[in-house]
């Protein structure tokens, strides 16, 4: 690893100037209220393009053992980690056609994982395969998530093109109604919520957005029957289009090179640019990530977790820019944070960031050619305030000529959509296609998002529980007042850049509580008191990030900029930490998490 050099007190100085200069010209007084939801007038570009109508069938009245809202890894992973602990009936309900979450709805040119397949891809010990690039594409990402449901067995019951409308906990049967947009409403014993957090896609509200005459969609929801081509490119109906590109995050880092091949001309709005550093993918064999030995999934995935939380491991055995620059600031920090002395961490925090980030800007300097394109392109924030993206084809593009980037930070991104294009400052760009690469609400999906109402125990709503009296839980699963339901997310529980390995842990121990409860007889509800300890440990120390993003550039990450949130929302050691802790915490204390059932008339009856 090269450790770039430190910045001098001076470069500090201005680098923070510069820094709180950038933020303000991108703050917005609108925040998240700037975006539109994909509903309404709106709703064709959240249409599911791959599974046509869904076909007729008869409204569902069964009894399930447990009920899972969501089909994406989180979903699938609960279902797995079920049917291993010996759950028969389980009913995966899914809003897409099939199995895949983010994979079903997301599959422009050129995606592929950023995260390395060998620790991404859940189960591979289990199902025995081996990603075959470093790096997967979508297309293979989307197989694993049908090869795992297939595995074990969650096609039997699983209800595809059908949303989940209400939950609501029935005391006679000690079960949930499970109320669809299918006309279902069946009982489960268990209901296990794994929504995602990211899967509703949202448009910039720009004025006259709807006045568009060309072609437009979300990059979640390609239309290749527009662009032609596959997820590998070939886009040949593009050969002679106009096409503009709206939003330089992950998604269009991934997506821009693909079109540059072949579109007529491309232009891309930036608002805010994104790091974009090595991504070196290729193919990989099994003998490459040691794969001839059992366990060697989990070790890896282990052994990347404790890196990108900031543990100092032997061997690094991922090597990508992940973990070197997770590895690089903590070698570039003296051992502040375990003294526990922050003002000094942060200190020190800030000289390995500024070097990191000079290293980034640097990169983007000696790829495009032109000096006045390469200066807009460099992003000035710290390292991570965005997520950091990976590509070895994004800056290339930019020497293209049929390729010009628009900066639109200090018209806080496009002015005004037109008939035939849009308007940035003084110029109209005519276009025939408008691609929205502009990602996706955070929490209005799922069980926060109001659309899928909880009703507990005396029909208390679980969104009016969490207005009252905050988040409360145990370890973010289970809550007092709603028994039987277990949620898988990151509120007071625990989150990572390899998201899928969080849901592993999260649908081992989802299906271990229901385990416990099944074999005690009990319900699964941990009383006040157990919560209140949980929210004793959660604000025993901040998490990082809530100092750090309080400050950065404006983005889904910080509340667009709006700073802090309120109270501690996760578990403030970190991830690999949190998995030991509900590991022990399975062995000692199981029994915190359940509740006696109440005694029934025909308990008692002679
Ligand atoms: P993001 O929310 O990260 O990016 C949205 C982009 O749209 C930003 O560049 C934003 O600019 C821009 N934008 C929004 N409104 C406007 C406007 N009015 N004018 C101009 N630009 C605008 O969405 P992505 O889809 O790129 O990524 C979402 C998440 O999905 C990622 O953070 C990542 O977690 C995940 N992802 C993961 C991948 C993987 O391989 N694992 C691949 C792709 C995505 P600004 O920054 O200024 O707001």
């Amino acid at each position: 690893m090269t450790i770039p050099q430190a910045p001098t007190p001076e470069e500090l100085t201005e680098l923070r100037q510069r820094y709180r200069l950038e933020r303000e010209r991108r703050v917005r007084p609108d925040g998240a209220a700037q975006y539109r939801a994909t509903e309404a007038e709106f709703g064709y570009y959240a249409a599911d393009p791959y599974a046509g109508e869904p076909a007729d069938r008869a409204p569902l009245r069964d009894t399930v053992d447990v009920a899972v809202v969501g089909g994406g890894f989180g979903g699938i992973l609960a279902g797995a980690r079920l049917r291993q602990q010996g759950v028969e009936r389980v009913r995966i309900v899914e809003q897409g056609g099939d199995f895949g979450g983010t994979w079903y709805w997301n599959r422009y040119p050129g995606i592929h994982c950023d995260i390395e397949s060998h620790v991404y891809l859940p189960l591979l010990d289990e199902t025995g395969y081996v990603p075959e690039w470093k790096y997967s594409p979508g297309e293979e990402i989307r197989r694993h998530a049908v090869r795992i449901a297939e595995r074990f067995g969650l096609y039997r019951d699983a209800l595809f093109s059908t949303s989940v409308t209400s939950l609501t906990w029935d005391e006679a049967s000690e079960a949930w109604i499970v109320a669809t947009d299918r006309g279902d409403a069946f009982l489960a014993t268990y209901v296990v919520t794994a929504t995602g957090t990211l899967s509703q896609p949202k448009l910039p509200g720009i004025p006259g957005i709807e006045d568009f005459e060309g072609h437009t969609f979300h990059t979640s929801r390609w239309d290749y029957s527009y662009t032609g081509g596959t997820p590998d490119g070939g886009l040949s109906g593009l050969a002679d289009k106009r096409v503009g590109i709206v939003g330089t995050g992950a998604t269009g880092i991934q997506v821009i090179p693909v079109l540059a091949e072949d579109a007529s001309h491309v232009y891309v709005f930036q608002r805010t640019p994104s790091t974009v550093d090595v991504r070196a993918n290729r193919r990989t064999t099994a003998q490459d990530v040691g794969a001839d030995r059992d366990g060697w999934a989990r070790e890896r995935r282990d052994n990347y977790l404790r890196i990108v939380s900031g543990e100092t491991v032997e061997e690094d055995l991922v090597a990508d820019r992940w973990t070197e620059s997770a590895a690089l600031l903590e070698k570039l920090l003296p051992s502040f944070r375990r003294q526990g002395d922050r003002g000094a961490f942060e200190a020190a925090y800030e000289i390995a960031d500024a070097a990191k980030m000079n290293e980034l800007r640097s990169r983007v300097e000696e790829t495009v050619t032109d000096p006045d394109t390469a200066e807009r392109l460099k992003p000035w924030y710290r390292y991570a305030c965005k997520r950091p993206t990976f590509s070895d084809k994004y800056y290339q593009a930019f020497n293209r000529g049929n390729v010009t980037l628009v900066d639109t930070a200090d018209t806080h991104g496009i002015e005004r959509v037109t008939g035939n294009g849009v308007v940035v400052g003084d110029t109209a760009y005519e276009l025939d296609c408008l691609i929205f690469a502009t990602g996706f609400s955070v929490g209005t999906s799922g069980i926060l998002s109001g659309k899928l109402p909880v009703h507990g125990r005396d029909g208390t709503q679980l969104l009016h529980a969490l207005a009252q009296q905050g988040p409360r839980s145990l370890h973010g699963f289970t809550r007092n007042g709603f028994p039987n339901l277990v949620q898988m997310g990151s509120l007071q529980n625990a989150s990572s850049v390899n998201y899928t390995h969080i849901l592993d842990e999260q649908a081992v121990h989802g299906a271990a509580l229901v385990a416990a409860a099944e074999a005690k007889g009990a319900l699964l509800e941990p009383s006040r008191e157990t919560e209140d300890a949980w929210i004793a440990v959660l604000a025993e120390g901040a998490p990082d990030h809530e100092w750090f993003h309080a400050d950065c550039t404006p983005g889904y990450y910080n509340g667009e900029g709006r700073g802090r949130p309120n109270g501690p929302t996760s578990y403030p050691h970190g991830a690999f930490a949190f998995h030991e802790l509900l590991k022990r915490w399975r062995e000692e204390s199981m029994t915190e998490a359940l509740r006696a059932k109440a005694p029934r008339a025909e308990d008692s009856a002679p």
